[in-house]
């Protein structure tokens, strides 16, 4: 579908397809408009972190298309910031700014799952559990993140690594089409087909080339699967036989791991409770025959401390990461690695002792080995796919009163003690780490090529609240 192309930016006279003040673009939309005069307005403008207390100009809830131009139209005539939220979890807060009109798809999330043609329909604002609940009915899922609420919007247009990649790919490998709102308004598809620079440029580069309203994924056959949680006691060995063996497993095989305390939970022995463990969250995708000899590995490398994995349906994953659903503060630092030395172990471990407080983590993940690294790392903006590790140190708080200097100090100096060991950054785990960390996730030429799709789809920069690709000259 392609409207046509309004000019906004004509010099005078009278503009009767802009909405002239907040009031009337009240009136014009079919969704629903937040400012400071509602009394839900706190609520609407929060978001799942603490580091940010951001108050928006308006939040345009969104129910069409048609709403979601009338509001870019509406901020770019009046030269108001323009911010977009799906899920709302971008790390540095970029879904909600200060002063901005926000284009808000917290209310524009239904998933219609076509479970013949293994297709799914999904408006940005679904989360991951809103897609993957319905699929599973049908003993279908898409590969995304690891946490429910996170946004199907941002998580697409970043990459979407989780708990299927070994085996499916990242979440924009599964991706056939989406429909785009351009910076001048037009609406637009983006597939192999169709503007498929820009469908090379939103697989990756984030919300940097347009308001992504709709997409169309394909399905993997995933009903259910082996997984949950193992828990493991944490020393060298454990650390050093889980990387080994992680990505040389069958790439039916996924995995996520915490280094972190085990939690006050009924599956942890009371004595065990706050011991540093590594957690390691399993998804095994193939025959359920196989599972246990695929896990084995796992298994052996210690005494575990809590062994919770069984036949699951694939959504309960969801289960092992509720505590990143409520609102916290996080510092966060991410970086890819091909390999992973002793000395490396030796620093996580010996700094975890020293970690700020009960919540703190560093996440391990095993990427390499599987479909991920198949795609060519040119065939989307996401560059990283030969890697064999995802590393991130996660600081984390849920006291809002809570002082964030010592987690940012501890992540800081574990950061600079692991960083030599990795490479590159995934965008969609960058905080606001300046202009050198965004051209870190986008290497070997990829920058480059972005800037010249931004230039062509967005040259006044009209999306520049996201890990910002400026136009090419
Ligand atoms: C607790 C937690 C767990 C996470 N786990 C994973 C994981 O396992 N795997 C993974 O890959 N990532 C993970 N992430 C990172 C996550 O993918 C990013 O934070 C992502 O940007 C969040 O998307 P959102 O829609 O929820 O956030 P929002 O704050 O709504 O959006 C983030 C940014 O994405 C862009 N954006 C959002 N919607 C659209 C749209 N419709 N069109 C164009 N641009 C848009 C905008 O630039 C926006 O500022 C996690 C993050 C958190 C906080």
């Amino acid at each position: 579908v392609t409207t046509p192309t309004i000019s906004i930016h004509s010099e005078g006279g009278h503009f009767p397809l802009v909405a002239r003040n907040l009031a009337e673009l009240r009136q014009r939309i079919s969704g629903r408009l937040v400012t400071a005069a509602d009394e839900d307005f706190d609520t609407a403008r929060q978001t799942p972190s603490l580091n940010y207390d951001r108050k928006p100009l308006a939040l345009v809830r969104v129910a069409n298309v048609f709403d979601v131009v009338e509001a870019l139209r509406f901020a770019r005539y009046h030269d108001y910031p323009l911010a977009v939220r799906s899920g709302g979890h971008s790390i540095p807060g970029y879904g909600v700014m200060d002063g901005a009109v926000v284009i808000d798809f917290a209310e524009y999330r239904k998933v219609e799952i076509d479970p013949v043609a293994r297709k799914a329909r999904v408006q940005t604002g679904a989360t991951s559990a809103d897609l993957a609940i319905p699929a599973n009915a049908h003993g279908l899922a898409l590969s995304t993140g690891d946490t429910s609420t996170v946004g199907i919007g941002g998580l697409t247009t970043g990459g979407g690594v989780g708990y299927l990649v070994r085996k499916y790919g990242l979440a924009i490998d599964n991706l056939l089409s989406a429909q785009v709102v351009t910076a001048d308004g037009s609406v637009i598809t983006a597939s192999a087909e169709e503007n498929e620079d820009l469908f090379w440029a939103i697989r990756g580069g984030g919300g940097n080339f347009g308001i992504v309203t709709e997409f169309e994924f394909r399905l993997a056959p995933v009903g259910d699967i082996y997984g949950g949680a193992l828990f493991l006691p944490l020393t060298r060995e454990v650390l050093r036989g889980y990387l080994d063996y992680i990505v040389r497993a069958p790439e039916d095989l996924t995995t996520i791991s915490h280094v972190m305390h085990a939690p006050p939970a009924p599956f942890i022995p009371e004595d065990r409770v706050g011991e540093p463990v590594l957690q390691i969250l399993t998804t095994w995708t193939g025959d359920m025959d196989e599972a246990d000899q695929a896990i084995a590995p796992l298994r052996a490398l210690a005494e575990p401390v809590s062994d919770c994995l069984g036949r699951i349906p694939y959504p309960e994953m969801y289960e092992w990461m509720r505590p990143a659903e409520q609102r916290h503060g996080a510092v966060v630092r991410q970086m890819f690695a091909d390999s992973l030395s002793d000395g490396f172990i030796d620093t996580v471990i010996a700094r975890f002792e020293e970690a700020p407080g009960p919540f703190t983590m560093v996440q391990l993940r095993g990427v390499g080995g599987g479909a991920m690294g198949r795609v060519p790392a040119n065939a989307t903006a996401f560059a990283h796919r030969d890697a064999n590790y995802f590393v991130a140190i996660l600081a984390l708080w849920f006291d809002p009163l809570e002082d964030p200097t010592p987690h940012r100090a501890w992540a800081e100096d574990l950061w600079a003690k692991i960083r030599p060991e990795g490479r590159g950054v995934y965008v969609n785990f960058l905080a606001a780490e300046g202009e050198g960390r965004i051209r870190e996730a986008y290497p070997n030429g990829t920058y480059e090529r972005l800037a010249e799709v931004k230039r062509k789809y967005d040259p006044a920069n009209v999306f520049r609240f996201n890990q910002n690709i400026r136009p090419s000259n």
